[in-house]
């Protein structure tokens, strides 16, 4: 934070050099603004300063982080007991971390933690609820080659003194954390969490044929159950749309309506190359039943 207090002064001597023409060097001719600017530079680093002597007090008993950690300690003992216990956990292997390094989450046997660039947030597992509050899905788009969804989960503690803290992590640790942690997660949104790729990429699978034609089926014909999961009626029919028809790769497919569109999903994933997910969505897959190849612009409802 001193670091960060002194970039500004930094800033003022840099311009000194890299702009001449404002007479930095001497204080009195500088303009108006750049003086302000000076001093603030100056106060800034003096404030901090202060700061950091008033908390080094005591043996930095008076530091936010001490703070932070002695609403933790038991009652006979301080909050080194606390920076000591997570030290050693931190220093296990089996810890989860996860978050970009300005917001890391560390979780280890007893606590849940969260680390800011200025702050800190720690939580003892036995005294928090874990909620999923929202959730975010970024979908498969050529510059980024996986879908991801992103959860937000909130910590909160019945200790009064620790403010509740949002977490957030990739879906697919989902399973990871939940398994370090002792408490359930409560799933507050009715949040669906995808765990894999192709969870995630049934998403998008749904999400694109539904904007695709749909297929006027005959109504003299009757639909059947969908033969992949017999729970559903079939509600698919492949037609070539993508080109011309003797044009392209795909070919037209005579096969009645057979599958339901969450198990033609899943086919179209299981037949992809699952270390590549950024093809996936241009690629052919053959029917799966009489094995003409379609494309997922191929892919019809039926009405
Ligand atoms: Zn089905
Ligand atoms: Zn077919
Ligand atoms: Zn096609």
């Amino acid at each position: 934070m001193l670091a960060h207090g002194l970039l500004p002064l930094g800033y003022y001597t840099g311009m000194c050099f890299a702009a001449p023409e404002k007479q930095l060097f001497y204080f009195y001719q500088a303009s108006e603004g750049w003086k302000i600017f000076f001093l603030l530079a100056i106060l800034v680093p003096t404030v901090t300063g202060i700061l950091a002597y008033y908390w080094s007090q005591n043996g930095w008993d008076n530091h936010p982080l001490a703070r932070t950690l002695a609403f933790h300690a038991l009652p006979q003992s301080g909050w080194r007991a606390v920076a000591s216990s997570i030290n050693t956990e931190f220093r296990r292997i089996d810890k989860f971390t996860t978050g970009a390094p300005g917001a890391r989450v560390i979780v280890t046997d007893t606590w849940v933690m969260k680390v800011t660039t200025y702050s800190l947030h720690v939580a003892q597992q036995q005294d928090i609820h874990l909620t999923v509050t929202d959730s975010r899905q970024h979908e498969l788009s050529p510059d980024s080659n996986m879908p991801v969804q992103f959860l937000t989960i909130r910590v909160a503690s019945i200790n009064p003194y620790v403010k509740a803290f949002d977490i957030r992590l990739n879906s697919t640790e989902y399973g990871e954390l939940r398994e370090k942690l002792h408490a359930p997660i409560r799933n507050a949104a009715n949040v669906v969490i995808h765990q894999s790729l192709s969870d995630l990429f049934l998403e998008t699978f749904t999400s694109l044929v539904e904007i695709n034609q749909t297929y006027p089926v005959p109504s003299n014909q009757e639909l059947e159950p969908c033969i992949g999961c017999m729970q559903t009626n079939a509600n698919i029919k492949l037609v070539k749309n993508c080109h011309e028809p003797n044009e392209g790769e795909c070919q037209q497919c005579y096969c009645r309506p057979m599958w339901c569109l969450t198990c033609m999903g899943k086919w179209f994933a299981s037949r992809q190359d699952q270390q590549h997910p950024e093809t996936w969505l241009s690629s052919q897959v053959p029917c799966p039943t009489c094995r003409a190849k379609f494309c997922i612009l191929d892919v019809c409802i039926i009405q």
